[in-house]
Formats: C-alpha cells, structure tokens, sequence
C-alpha cells in the first residue's frame, strides 16, 4: 500500500507548527476555556442594545431585565419576589439611570441613549457601585475633593486590614477551571499585587498554604456558592470581597490572556488576566469604585485592552489608608492614547474579527480533537 499524507492533515500540521512557533515567540498566555465559541462571545447583556432610545413612560420587553441589572450593581432596590419587575420605564428606572450617569461620566438625562447603552454593555466587575443605598461613585461625594478631581472611594463603614496587619499572604486555591499553568498565575498575581505595595506600606507574598492566606485567589464557573453566579464569557469578569474576607474570584467562563508586559490587543475578545487583578486587589484592600476613567477602579474594562497602572486617584485612595512607600516614586504620566482607546465607547463589548493568534489557537485544538 502507498504510504501517503493527507493534504488536510499537512495542512493541519503546517498550521500547528506554525501556531506553536507563534506562541513559543509571545511571552503571552491565552486560556480559552473548552466550549468558547470564536469571537464575537456571546454577550449577557447584549440585548440591552435593543433598548436604547426608551424613555420616561415607555413600555419595552426587557426594560424588567435591565432593571435587574440595575438591581445588582445597587442602582435600584432589589424587587420582593412576590413582585418581579416590569418592563415599565417608570420614575425609579429613571432616577437610576441618571444616577448611572453620572457614575460613568454621561449626560445625565435618564433615558437610554446610545452611549449609555454601549457603558452598559460594556464587561466589569461583579462589585456594586452604589452599597446599601450609598453611591460609592458619587462625584459629589466628600471623598471627590475641593476640585473634584480625585473620586476615589471605600466600601461602606471603610473597612481595612487592621494596623497590625502589613504583611498580607495570598494563596491561589482554585485552579482547576483555568488551564493557565501555575506559574504563569503566580507571577500575573505577583505583579498585580506589587503595583499595590509599590505605593503603599502593604507587603505581599504568596503562600502555597490556604489556612494560612489573609487572601485566596480561585477561578469559578456559575453558581460558585457565595450568591455571585458568574455570566459565561463577557458580563461580569469577576469579583472580590472587602477587607479582611480576603476572597477574590474571577470568572472561569472568560477568554483570560496573561501577558507579560505584552499586547492583550492580539487577543480580540479576550480579557487581560493581570488589570482584572490588579483591580480586584483594589477592592481586597478596601477600594471601591472610582468614576475616574483612567483609574484601576473605575468598573468597566474592555476587552483586548491593558491597564495595570495605578492612577493619581487609585494612590491617593489606597495611601489615604494605608500610608505611602517611601520609596515610591510617583504615577507614570497618563497616556493619552490609552485612555481614548480604553474609554472608545464605539469599542463596546462588541469583539473585533479574529486575529491570527485566535485562529492559530483554534488550529492547534481542531488538531487535537483529529482522531489520529
Ligand atoms: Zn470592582
Ligand atoms: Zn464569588
């Protein structure tokens, strides 16, 4: 019999050498969770979209859904449940979404348009902004200064880690929902924490050890026992816990890239492991969210994008409670084009076409999945 090769499977082989070649070449990390369609993700909140132009006394399906969303990032009281909401754009909705507003920097109108729409879409942390009532964003609140520049804020009653408690342990407990190898995570964790300790007394280690953490680190798929079920990919990215809980989790649904100083960019769609982290540390420490754009703690960050920098407002926050490093020396100056490309509201959660690095990702697993 004539020995021959298939022109699929060169062609299958030339592509994995190619992807492996690729990837060996990038200090970058993709964990595609099993399952992940290719982009664009699938995204909760997507029909949100079908919603904008309401308004004050408008009647629309899915107003009821949004008002949950509302519900859960603590712009609206939660609904009894002998009472769900409806899908009427009444006063409350209205209040809620200036409040909103106001909270990401938009025209405060109270209506749906555009852009608030695309800010609501848009992939964030789990965290509440507004906390028993209490807008944790609220630019004119006491923390917002004599200029209002610095908006930074605390979690109700500004719990912290006690005086007596400078060096904080970490340990990453839950692993398996990830395929990020393990030193990967232990250094994205340790350069998301050092941008804490750079600024602030804080020192931080990891400790292989759970029982003896101040703070464990997990990835999680839905329902994960603490009544913050994840979304799937895009929606919420994740979550952590105010001082001293020490619990952060991240979505183990998401397309997470961890990249070493690289372009998360390459990665349409994707999300940047290590400004995810560096963000929930914000909320470990006891930050809550900022309406500072540039800031670690505003609550949105878009996907294929990179912020791991602490702005003037996240240091000022974190010092205000913890003190400062002496030698600590000073926030980057802030780059324009960072900003612009993070805060591009035409970028939503929409995803771009995907890259080569997607596409040489997806030949390397359709090649796995050939029976041989
Ligand atoms: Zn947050
Ligand atoms: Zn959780």
């Amino acid at each position: 019999m004539a020995s021959y090769a298939s022109p699929s499977l060169v062609l299958l082989v030339a592509a994995a050498m190619a992807a492996v070649v690729i990837i060996v070449a990038s200090p970058v990390v993709a964990a595609f969770p099993a399952g992940l369609p290719e982009p664009p993700f699938p995204n909760p909140w997507s029909a949100f979209q079908n919603l904008s132009g309401c308004h004050m006394g408008d009647e629309r399906d899915g107003l009821a859904r949004l008002k949950d969303y509302l519900s859960h990032f603590g712009y609206l009281p939660e609904a009894p449940s002998s009472s769900p909401f409806s899908d009427a754009f009444d006063a409350d909705l209205e209040a809620a979404i200036a409040t909103y507003q106001r909270n990401f920097g938009l025209n405060a109108t109270g209506a749906l348009d555009p852009s608030t729409v695309s800010q609501m879409v848009a992939p964030r942390c789990g965290v509440a902004d507004v906390i028993n009532g209490t807008s944790t964003m609220d630019r004119n609140s006491s923390a917002a200064g004599a200029h209002g520049r610095h908006l930074y804020t605390y979690f109700p009653g500004g719990p912290m880690w006690p005086p007596f408690r400078r060096d904080l342990k970490y340990a990453i407990v839950a692993t398996s929902a990830t395929s990020i190898d393990r030193a990967t995570l232990s250094a994205v964790f340790a350069r998301a924490f050092s941008r804490w300790s750079a600024a602030t007394t804080l020192q931080f280690a990891e400790t292989a050890s759970e029982s003896d953490a101040d703070i464990t680190i997990g990835f999680y798929a839905g329902d994960h026992g603490d009544g913050e079920a994840f979304d799937g990919p895009l929606g919420t990215l994740a979550h952590a816990f105010s001082p001293t809980d020490g619990r952060f989790h991240l979505d183990a649904a998401e397309a997470w890239v961890a990249a070493d100083g690289g372009d998360a960019s390459s990665f349409p769609g994707a999300v940047d492991l290590e400004s995810v982290a560096v963000h929930e540390i914000g909320h470990l420490l006891g930050l809550g969210h900022s309406s500072v754009q540039g800031a670690i703690m505003y609550p949105t960050i878009r996907t294929g994008t990179r912020k791991v920098e602490l702005a003037t407002d996240d240091v000022q926050g974190i010092q205000s409670m913890y003190g400062t490093n002496p030698n600590f020396k000073g926030v980057a100056p802030t780059s324009p084009s960072t900003s612009s490309r993070e805060m591009d509201s035409s970028a939503g959660a929409e995803c771009r076409p995907g890259s080569g690095f997607v596409g040489a990702v997806v030949a390397v697993g359709l090649l796995l999945l050939l029976p041989l």
